[in-house]
């Protein structure tokens, strides 16, 4: 028995909620006294793979050849695998909410998602994240095979250098997907992985202002995100729309500069550990969720802020 974890990459390198899961995966094993054995469907090259010994692995498989984004046969493979596995983890990502049901139906797994927590015996019980992170659930799995998500930046990457082997396989049969394309946020960092987070909202009057918010995240080394409706007039990539309709948050710090902190938007951030809100109208509702506030302008604040973090980094 192992426990077999997904690992999923991005422009050929793993991601970090990966590295997490991998970890996750790793302990997991440890208290059910197995290995870990990664699943990789993404043609990631030998090198990359290898890291995955760094966080416990101790065997990976690599299919290749399967269309991006075709989580059907994604799903068939991985419940192919499973047959030796009763724990199977992913990190909560869009990919693994389109893989991570259909393989629960085929395995007749339970599949909990949102996960931040250890079990600490077999029989599997966690904690995980609900109502928007209003409450925290304890969940316990009475399923012979347990599907854990976890949620990306709550656990950590551990490092657990094992010795790995590789092992490669090819997908011939066609999928009934195709990946027709996909809109990327123009940030360089992930914003359900990032540490630091700039967003903007529709306080910011038009995309012609993004400038400021750009730099600010080049100089903190953060992605940058945006309100709804920001995204919906067409200021800023979907990528980009973070909420409770859009990408979920669990940043160190998360920076709103003109964004009102309507519920809806607050659903999706009040993970992160600090929040900072500026805003011009000292009534704004994210000053009451924000750990830190300035009240005034965007365009006088976010320019000096910018100023005052280039002369602490030299
Ligand atoms: P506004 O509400 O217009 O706020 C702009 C803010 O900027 C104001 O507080 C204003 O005081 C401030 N401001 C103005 N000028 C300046 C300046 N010069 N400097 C500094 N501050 C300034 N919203 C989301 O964000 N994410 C979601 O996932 C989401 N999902 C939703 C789902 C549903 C079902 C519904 C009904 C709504 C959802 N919304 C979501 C929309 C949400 O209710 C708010 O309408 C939205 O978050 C408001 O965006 P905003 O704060 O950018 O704009």
């Amino acid at each position: 028995m192992s426990v077999l974890v997904y690992t999923e990459s991005w422009g050929g390198n793993f991601r970090k909620s990966t590295f997490e899961a991998v970890s996750y995966a790793s302990e997991t094993a440890k208290v059910l006294g197995t290995e870990v054995v990664a699943v990789s469907l993404e043609n990631v090259s030998d090198e990359e793979l290898n890291k995955l010994s760094n966080y416990g692995v101790s065997k990976v498989i690599s299919v290749e050849n399967i269309n991006k984004g075709d989580s059907q046969a994604s799903s068939k493979i991985i419940s192919d695998l499973s047959s030796d596995s009763n724990v199977v983890v992913f990190s909560n990502t869009h990919t693994a909410k389109m893989i991570a049901p259909r393989l629960s139906v085929k395995i007749n797994a339970s599949c909990i998602t949102n996960v931040i927590s250890l079990t600490s015996s077999s029989e599997i019980t966690v904690n995980r994240k609900s109502f928007s992170t209003k409450a925290i659930e304890t969940v316990k799995s009475n399923a012979e095979k347990t599907i854990l998500c976890i949620a990306p930046n709550s656990y950590g990457v551990i490092v657990n250098n094992v010795s790995m082997s590789i092992e490669k396989s090819e997908f011939s049969e066609s999928g009934s997907l195709t990946f027709e394309g996909q809109e990327t946020s123009s940030g360089k960092i992930s914003i359900s992985e990032a540490e630091i987070v700039v967003s903007g909202g529709r306080g910011l009057k038009g995309p012609e202002n993004w400038g400021m918010i750009e730099e600010l995240a080049e100089v903190l080394g953060a992605a940058t995100a945006c309100s709804k409706p920001v995204a919906d007039i067409g200021w800023r990539p979907h990528a980009e729309h973070v909420g409770q309709t859009g990408k979920v948050v669990a940043s160190d710090l998360y920076i709103a500069i003109g964004i009102s902190g309507a519920i809806q938007h607050l659903a999706g951030v009040n993970s992160s550990k600090v929040m900072v809100a500026i805003n011009t109208d000292p009534e704004a509702p994210f000053f009451k969720a924000a750990d830190y506030g300035i009240v005034g302008d965007a365009f006088e604040v976010v320019p000096k802020l910018i100023e005052e973090i280039k002369k602490i980094k030299n």
